[in-house]
């Protein structure tokens, strides 16, 4: 029996051995000359010479042995339908597809930016640009007119394709008038628009750009499109960063490396195999979405489940009854999620029966022991938390079943897993901190298969921007912060620029934030640090509780903020006490479910929130301008020129 630490060790110590063995897993149509070109850091390029597609081997490769089985599980609680498709009519839909772009004249290289909501075309659509080679750019749904022009005019797409609607939580949102103003907006002009017309909304075409989906795909009929072979370094996608802290960076993926990896993640991290059924609860418009409910599975010939739908409609047990209903052996989802069930009754947890349910793997952003050990005793399963970033495209550190069965640490997302040389530097010199020093978690070049090749467009920008950071060394900056524990498991404690700095002492917000939630009263709780004259900067706590009714007076209020103190002061000591705490119902969130701690520090220093186009409801903002009692800030004059 092998070990996570023996895989590691031997993809560290000859990473073109153990890639060249992981290629395997992926059909080449020619092999590649060369395991890995590192001749101009930090440009790693992968299975050089190689020729492969992901669309082939997400669907093709599948025919001969598993044509009727589902590869794709709709389910949408929003318009009440299910519909499965197997891989054999995937084939058949991602083919007609990819001849209506054809039809539009898309030929390798070209952008197709894909606006849309959770439905099957939205995988046809991806999987359709693969098969022709262009290049697809998924903007999230839920993004409105400013996000969306913004990614049109760095994307540059040829086409666009978009639906009438979406919903969410019951409300039709019309996506069709939100494009056009986007369009309006932008530079870039794309030649024309396809719409997956789902009867939500009413349409309005533009005559010769805007194109209708049915009608198109009546006319191209049976097509029958071919792969178009890519040299395995050539992109296979563009994705935007969250922008949880500043603007978005265009993620350019490459097509053989990003096969590889994730074909290998699946076996090694999720402990999954064809046959299987995946259930990924993100959205085709986030990384996760991108390889782990569409690519991952449907490369490893598994059923992927895709839902359209919020946790908690029409009720809390609808992911485990979703689990329960399509056998589900693998789930995989966010710590925002789960901490939306908590506020739900747990009795949700227990209904259905997960026998089918092996792991339920958590990313995104902090997993706090609470969450963990809450969600972990509900349901009685593994709960995995894996970290990563829109940059890596897979996991960098997370335990791996499918390597062996690690005991899991609460509040770590666990070890570094193979390909990635993890280091934890300090952030002044770049040298390595020893077990139990806190620094920057960074990565040794190259970066392993999958990881982003560049910044679309922009060169300098991905060495500016993720390699320059340290004196003397060329290394992967992850921006953010962590420590390594005696035993090699990694802990992440923010976000580099979520440091604060209490009269010289550095503390992680995350840690205040995790002595906040062990609280019993405490549903969720974020801390950032606000600039103050005395002791430079001071820890501000905001706090949503379990029960909204225990804030509900000024003294049962006092009481709570006193023994929240107190926890921090006897976990963390004095000095990590926060000056203020205040209850909101709600915390201002990106549309992934990200903390907008930027937001919340501007409002709390009376600053302006600038860039906030990524959040999920602006209402949150005005309850924080309530309970801190401040005003909203008055935007400066833009100055001219
Ligand atoms: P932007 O880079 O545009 O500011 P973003 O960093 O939120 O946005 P993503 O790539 O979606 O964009 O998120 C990656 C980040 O999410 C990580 O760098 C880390 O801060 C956080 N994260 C992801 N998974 C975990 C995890 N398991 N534990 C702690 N933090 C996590
Ligand atoms: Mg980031």
């Amino acid at each position: 029996m092998t070990t996570i630490r023996a895989v590691h060790a031997r993809s560290l110590a000859d990473p073109e051995a153990f890639w060249a063995e992981q290629a395997e897993r992926i059909d080449w149509e020619t092999r590649c000359e060369r395991v890995l070109d590192y001749s101009r850091p930090p440009f790693a390029r992968w299975f050089v010479g190689g020729r492969t597609n992901l669309c082939h081997n997400a669907v093709d490769r599948h025919l001969a042995t598993r044509a009727d089985q589902a590869a794709l599980v709709w389910t949408s609680t929003e318009v009440d339908r299910q519909r499965s498709i197997s891989y054999r009519e995937l084939h058949g839909e991602v083919n007609r597809m990819a001849a209506i772009l054809r039809e539009f004249g898309v030929r390798k290289g070209d952008r197709v930016l894909i606006y849309m909501p959770m439905i099957p075309e939205a995988v046809f659509a991806m999987l359709a640009c693969t098969r022709i080679g262009a290049i697809h750019s998924v903007v999230f749904g839920g993004f409105a007119s400013i996000s969306l022009a913004a990614r049109l005019d760095d994307a540059r797409p040829r086409v666009v394709i978009s639906a009438d609607a979406g919903s969410r939580a019951g409300k039709v949102v019309a996506y069709k008038p939100l494009l056009d103003e986007a369009l309006a907006r932008a530079t870039h002009r794309p030649e024309r628009v396809l719409l997956v017309d789902r009867g939500l909304a009413p349409v309005a075409m533009v005559p010769g750009r805007d194109e209708d989906y049915a009608g198109w795909r009546e006319r191209v009929g049976a097509a029958a499109v071919p792969c178009e072979w890519l040299e395995s370094n050539e992109p296979s996608y563009v994705l935007y960063t969250s922008g949880t802290t500043g603007k978005p960076k265009g993620v350019q993926r490459d097509t053989g490396g990003y096969a590889v990896a994730l074909a290998t993640s699946m076996e090694l991290i999720f402990g999954a195999h064809a046959g299987d059924t995946m259930f990924t609860t993100s959205d085709i418009g986030w990384v996760v979405g991108h390889s782990y409910i569409v690519y991952g599975p449907l490369l490893a010939g598994m059923t992927t489940v895709m839902y359209e739908g919020t946790p908690v409609r029409p009720d809390g047990g609808i992911l485990w009854r979703l689990a329960e209903q399509h056998r589900v052996n693998v789930m995989f989802s966010a710590p925002t999620a789960i901490r939306v069930l908590k506020k739900q009754d747990p009795a949700w947890l227990t209904r259905y029966d997960l026998s089918s349910l092996r792991t339920l793997f958590l990313a995104g952003e902090p997993l706090d022991e609470p969450t963990a050990s809450w969600i972990q005793q509900g349901i009685g399963k593994p709960v995995v938390d894996n970290y990563w970033q829109t940059e890596t495209g897979w996991p960098v550190i997370a335990l791996q079943p499918g390597i062996e069965r690690l005991p899991p640490k609460l509040g770590s997302p666990g070890v570094p897993v193979y390909g990635y040389d993890v280091r934890i530097v300090d952030e002044r010199t770049g040298a390595d901190c020893a077990a139990g020093q806190k620094g920057v978690v960074a990565i040794e070049g190259p970066l392993p298969p999958g990881c982003m090749s560049t910044v679309w467009g922009d060169d300098s920008r991905f060495v500016r921007t993720y390699w320059s950071n340290f004196p003397d060394r060329q290394r992967y900056s992850t921006f953010d912060w962590g420590v390594r524990d005696e035993d090699g498991y990694l802990f992440i404690l923010g976000r580099t620029d979520d440091v604060i700095n209490v009269a010289g002492h550095r503390l992680g917000t995350r840690e205040i934030e995790e002595s906040l939630a062990s609280h019993p009263a405490v549903a969720e709780v974020a801390v950032v640090g606000v600039a103050d004259a005395l002791k430079g900067q001071v820890a501000l706590a905001v706090c949503i509780l379990r029960d909204a009714q225990l804030a509900g007076t000024d003294a049962a209020h006092r009481a709570l903020e006193g023994e929240l103190m107190r926890i921090v002061e006897s976990q963390l000591g004095a000095v990590a006490r926060p000056s203020r705490i205040v209850f909101v119902p709600a915390l201002p969130k990106t549309r992934s479910g990200k903390l907008l701690r930027r937001a919340i520090q501007a409002i709390a220093e009376g600053r302006e929130t600038g860039d906030l186009t990524t959040i999920e409801d602006p209402s949150t903002l005005d309850h924080l301008r309530q309970a801190l009692g401040v005003a909203e800030a008055v935007p400066a004059a833009s100055g001219a020129g």
